[in-house]
C-alpha cells in the first residue's frame, strides 16, 4: 500500500497551507481534493482583506497563488479525489479514496464546509434555474435582471454589491433589523442605489414557472404581513455546515458538527488534526484558514518525529 508522510484531505486555503508547511520540512505530503483547488474561495470574486494583497485579488487568483506555492516545496496534488474512508490501523490511518486505499502516518483534515440550505419549498427544484450559492459563477446569468441575496453577513452582503455589476435590482432578504456584516461593507451596501433592503423577513416559499423562478414569498419575523417578491434569481448565504463526516466516529465534534481541537489543530485523536472552517473556530476566513493551517501541519510534523525518535 502506499504511504505518505501526511495526508491533507481537502485543498482550500487551510489544506494549502499546510502543504506549503509540511513539504517545505521535507514531509512526503499529499493533498486529496474532491475537485480543483481553491475551496470556497473559489466562488468569491473579489478577496480584499487576505494581507499583502493592497488592491485584493480574485479568489480564484488567490487560490493558484496558494496551490502553485505549495507545489514549489514538493506538495503532491490528488485532484478529482474523494477521500471516502478513514480508518485508523496501529498508529496510522488507512485513507480509502476512490476505492484506493492509502496510508498515512498523519491526517490533517482540512475539508471545509459547505453552504448551508434554506430547507423551504421551491429551493431544491429550481437549483440552478435561478436558485444558487455562487454570485461570482452565476452572476452574469442575470444581466439586466432582479435577483436576491439571503442573509446579513459579510458573504451575502460582498456577493450582494457584486450582482450589481449584473442585475438592474438587488433585494437583500434579512430575517434580523441589522446586518451582520462589518461596518465598511455595510457602508458600501447602503450607499449603493441598485440594492433594496427588507428587513425582518424570511423566505417561506421558492416559486417558479416553466422551470424557472418567478419569486419568493416572504414572511415577516415582526407583524408586518406576507409578501411576494417578484424575481428572476435567489442566492443563498446564510451560512455553512461543516464537512465533517468523515471523522465524526473518531473524533470529537461541537453539537453544530464542527471539529473540537485545541489551539494548535490537534483533535481528541492522536496523529489527526484539523484545521479551517471544518473546526470549531469562530472567525471563518481565508487568513484563519491558513493560520491554522500551518499550525496542524507544524504540530503534525512534531508529533512525526517524536514518533520516529521513540522507535
Ligand atoms: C461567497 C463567499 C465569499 C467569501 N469571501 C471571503 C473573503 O472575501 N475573505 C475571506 O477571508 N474569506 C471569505 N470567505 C470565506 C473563505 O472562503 C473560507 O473561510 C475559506 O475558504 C475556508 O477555507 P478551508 O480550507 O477551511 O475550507 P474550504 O475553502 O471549504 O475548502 C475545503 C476543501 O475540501 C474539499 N473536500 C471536502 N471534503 C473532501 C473529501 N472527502 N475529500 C477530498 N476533498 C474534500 C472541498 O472540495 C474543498 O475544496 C468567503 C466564503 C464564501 C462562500
Amino acid at each position: 500500500m502506499e504511504t505518505v508522510d501526511i495526508a491533507i484531505i481537502g485543498g482550500g486555503p487551510a489544506g494549502l497551507t499546510a502543504a506549503l508547511y509540511a513539504a517545505r520540512a521535507r514531509a512526503k505530503t499529499v493533498v486529496f481534493e474532491t475537485g480543483l483547488p481553491g475551496g470556497q474561495i473559489v466562488t468569491t470574486d473579489w478577496v480584499e482583506n487576505y494581507p499583502g494583497f493592497p488592491e485584493g485579488l480574485s479568489g480564484a487568483e488567490l487560490a493558484d497563488l496558494m496551490h502553485k506555492q505549495a507545489e514549489r516545496f514538493g506538495a503532491e496534488f490528488r485532484t478529482f479525489a474523494q477521500v471516502e474512508r478513514v480508518e485508523p490501523v496501529d498508529l496510522d490511518f488507512k485513507l480509502t479514496v476512490e476505492g484506493e486505499d492509502i496510508l498515512a502516518r498523519v491526517v490533517i483534515l482540512a475539508t471545509g464546509a459547505v453552504p448551508k440550505k434554506l430547507g423551504v419549498p421551491g429551493e431544491a427544484e429550481f437549483t440552478g434555474r435561478g436558485v444558487s450559492w455562487c454570485a461570482t459563477c452565476d452572476g452574469a446569468l442575470f444581466r439586466d435582471k432582479t435577483v436576491a441575496i439571503i442573509g446579513g453577513g459579510d458573504a451575502a452582503i460582498e456577493e450582494a454589491i457584486f450582482l450589481t455589476k449584473f442585475a438592474s435590482r438587488v433585494h437583500i432578504v434579512h430575517r434580523r433589523d441589522e446586518l451582520r456584516a462589518t461596518k465598511c461593507i455595510q457602508e458600501r451596501c447602503f450607499e449603493n442605489e441598485k440594492i433594496e433592503l427588507h428587513w425582518s423577513r424570511v423566505v417561506k416559499e421558492v416559486k417558479g414557472e416553466n422551470g424557472k423562478v418567478t419569486g419568493i414569498e416572504l414572511a415577516a419575523t415582526n407583524d408586518d404581513p406576507d409578501e411576494f417578491l417578484p424575481l428572476d434569481g435567489i442566492f443563498i448565504f446564510v451560512g455553512i455546515d461543516a464537512t465533517s463526516g468523515l471523522v465524526s466516529d473518531l473524533c470529537d465534534l461541537d453539537e453544530r458538527g464542527f471539529v473540537q481541537t485545541d489551539h494548535n489543530g490537534l483533535t481528541s485523536y492522536p496523529g489527526l488534526y484539523a484545521a479551517g472552517d471544518v473546526t470549531d473556530s469562530e472567525l471563518k476566513q481565508v487568513v484563519t484558514a491558513a493560520a491554522k493551517g500551518a499550525s496542524a501541519a507544524f504540530e503534525a510534523l512534531r508529533y512525526l518525529d517524536n514518533r520516529l525518535c521513540s522507535i
